[in-house]
């Protein structure tokens, strides 16, 4: 037996996000605020979205850091707060879509950032509208969103039916302008978050479909997208999509568990670090669950070893390091992030079972 529900309606394609106004209007949406992402500001087109509101978008806040901390969930919440806003837009990446969720929830129940990050129940957000401006992190299509507590050194991820969007809109022009490093570095956390999710305790065969058809898509479409490639770039903003369907049911599982300590240690971008250690968790992943060679094939690769090959391959033409050394991280490190990869939450969503020699001997292995 099992269950998917998706709550996201989603509006695709070139252009889409020129109907914002209109969507708005039809809504009848009087006060939102828009958390938008500062490269965005400089372009204008935080100025062209608050122009096609038509006077619904009562104020824009910006400055939100790469990974979003209270201080920017306090920052947005106070100004949503002060306006008196219905509804909260977020333009830009991941980590502005997962701050304007965090918004969403703390106006509404009327707690601090803090009370969130210590646990207080979720039983109400203000409805929100996702606008990617990247494809990879699929926080449009996802009820979770991770924030930093930087002076506790710590990350949390909180996930919830209330924390989807409402409406998404996903409009691929708006990552043609995406710089190349970005576009490289988000694009392969739809692999990430497709592998993990096919490795995950709670996948079933819906979320394989989507994974499966997401991975695919990304291998096939990622180079060319980096290369500027506009159709490629199309079917990024799809895959990011179709990954969302994946894990945001799944959860995701060793990759990303092993990766939160090398970002909050070491400031290794998220997907570079969840990438670290994917093909390892992969090959692990299908010695116990021998339905992954099935996925490998239906991905397009021969077998599971054919697509590890692939997907290191690929993280070094797209500039991703690979080593410890080349990430700086001294081997007398070793423990800590053993024992922070241990016990990160989604861990134990691993399909395999995962101990302390097995995470010391993967990252070894790099
Ligand atoms: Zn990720």
């Amino acid at each position: 037996m099992w269950r998917y529900e998706h709550p996201t309606e989603i509006l695709f394609g070139q252009g889409v996000s020129q109907n914002l106004g209109d969507y708005l209007e039809r809504k009848n949406i009087k006060k939102a605020l828009l958390i938008a992402t500062n490269s965005l500001v400089k372009n204008g087109l935080t100025a062209d979205i608050v122009d096609k509101s038509a006077g619904r978008i009562v104020g824009v806040v910006n400055g939100i850091e790469p990974n979003p901390t209270i201080e920017n969930v306090e920052m947005c919440a106070s100004q949503a707060r002060e306006l008196e806003v219905d509804y909260i837009i977020a333009l830009g990446g991941g980590s502005v879509i997962d701050c304007a969720k965090a918004v969403c929830a703390v106006v509404a129940e009327n707690y601090t950032a803090i009370d969130l990050m210590e646990g207080q129940d979720i039983t109400k957000a203000l409805p929100l509208i996702a606008i990617p401006t990247v494809s990879g992190a699929s926080s449009e299509v996802t009820g979770t969103a991770v924030i930093s507590w930087k002076e506790k050194n710590l990350k949390r991820a909180f996930t919830s039916p209330l924390l989807y969007p409402k409406t998404a809109f996903v409009d691929p022009e708006l990552t043609y302008s995406c710089p190349n490093h970005l576009t490289a570095i988000s694009g392969i956390d739809i692999i990430a978050h497709s592998l993990d999710s096919l490795g995950s305790v709670k996948s079933n065969p819906l979320t394989e479909h989507f994974a499966v058809q997401a991975a695919k898509l990304a291998f096939e479409n990622l180079e060319a997208a980096v290369n500027d490639n506009i159709e490629a770039k199309d079917q990024l903003a799809f895959a990011a999509i179709l990954a969302g369907f994946a894990f945001s049911q799944t959860g995701t599982t060793a990759s990303h568990a092993c990766s939160y300590i090398l970002t909050a240690k070491y400031d290794i971008p998220h997907a570079e670090a969840c990438a670290f250690t994917l093909d390892s968790w992969f090959k692990i992943n299908a010695e116990y669950k021998p339905l992954l060679e099935t996925h490998a094939k239906n991905i397009g690769y021969k077998n599971v070893d054919e697509l590890v090959k692939e997907l290191n391959g690929l993280k070094t033409k797209l500039g991703l390091r690979t080593t410890l050394e080349k990430l700086e991280i001294p081997i007398e490190d070793l423990d800590i992030i053993v024992q922070h990869s241990l016990e990160a939450a989604n861990m134990k969503n691993n399909i395999a079972p995962v101990d302390e020699e097995m995470v010391r001997k993967v990252f070894l292995s790099k």
